[in-house]
């Protein structure tokens, strides 16, 4: 019998993370988590209450919120104490502050004790920044997704213009950069690519060979385990 495994997924902006975590799931029947949506949702509420940027405030804000990620059809539902924001943490306000507020410890302890809870009994594919480095450091699967940052710009452009927005180029790549700054420069769980981890580069992938690239990753993982569990039960 095959292991319900975890799956973590980690990279920057723009290197198809969610997509092809998503699928992944989808195809293995796992759960899938997108914890940049959690950090987001954290942004939009910080954002609406006008919460100061400093630990204490942000860490307190975290701890009262009631954050779910739905499954839907075509990707996933956040609803936040009960309202759908799935579009709004989405904007460009939220986009531009969430690496600032991501950097706050109590903020990220919060969030990344509900991330354990969500995979603690594994068949869950988690994607963000720090999964394979700190949520799930024992992750039977971790994959590290980079792409050259002209092709993660035309990305989120293209993902903005089917939502129906038009985004600057020079704009969206400087946010990027920002962001892969902040995100990286952090004192607590930056991005790094997690030990262990296989690099996959999709700046010339589709989504189809990310995919299969991480289920032959899978397929390989449970072949020796099952080979170990023969020889321990021998
Ligand atoms: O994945 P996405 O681009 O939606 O993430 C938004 C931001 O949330 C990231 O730029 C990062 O600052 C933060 N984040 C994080 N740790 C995670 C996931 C996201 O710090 N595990």
């Amino acid at each position: 019998m095959s292991q319900r495994l975890t799956i973590a997924i980690d990279g920057p902006a723009g290197a198809g993370k969610s997509t092809t975590a998503r699928k992944v799931a989808e195809h293995l029947g796992y759960v899938y988590i997108d914890t940049g949506a959690m950090y987001r949702a954290v942004t939009f509420a910080a954002l609406r209450e006008h919460v100061p940027m400093d630990d204490a405030a942000l860490g307190a804000l975290t701890e009262r919120l009631d954050i779910r990620l739905e499954p839907t059809a075509d990707g996933q539902r956040v609803v936040l104490n009960g309202e759908d924001v799935t579009r709004s943490i989405r904007e460009a306000e939220v986009t531009s502050n969430v690496s600032q507020v991501s950097v706050f410890p109590s903020v990220r302890r919060a969030l990344v004790q509900r991330q354990r809870m969500l995979g603690l009994n594994g068949g869950v594919v988690m994607d963000g920044r720090d999964i394979g480095s700190v949520v799930f450091p024992h992750a039977e699967i971790k994959v590290f997704l980079v792409a050259d940052v002209d092709e993660r710009v035309r990305r989120r452009v293209l993902e903005a213009e089917q939502r129906g927005e038009r985004l600057d180029v020079e704009t969206v790549r400087g946010h990027i950069i920002e962001r892969d700054k902040l995100d990286s420069e952090r004192e607590v769980s930056p991005l790094v690519k997690p030990e262990g981890a296989t690099e996959i580069d999709t700046t010339h992938c589709t989504i189809a060979d990310q995919v299969q690239r991480i289920l032959e990753l899978v397929d390989a993982y449970q072949k020796t385990y099952s080979i170990v569990s023969a020889f321990t039960n021998f």
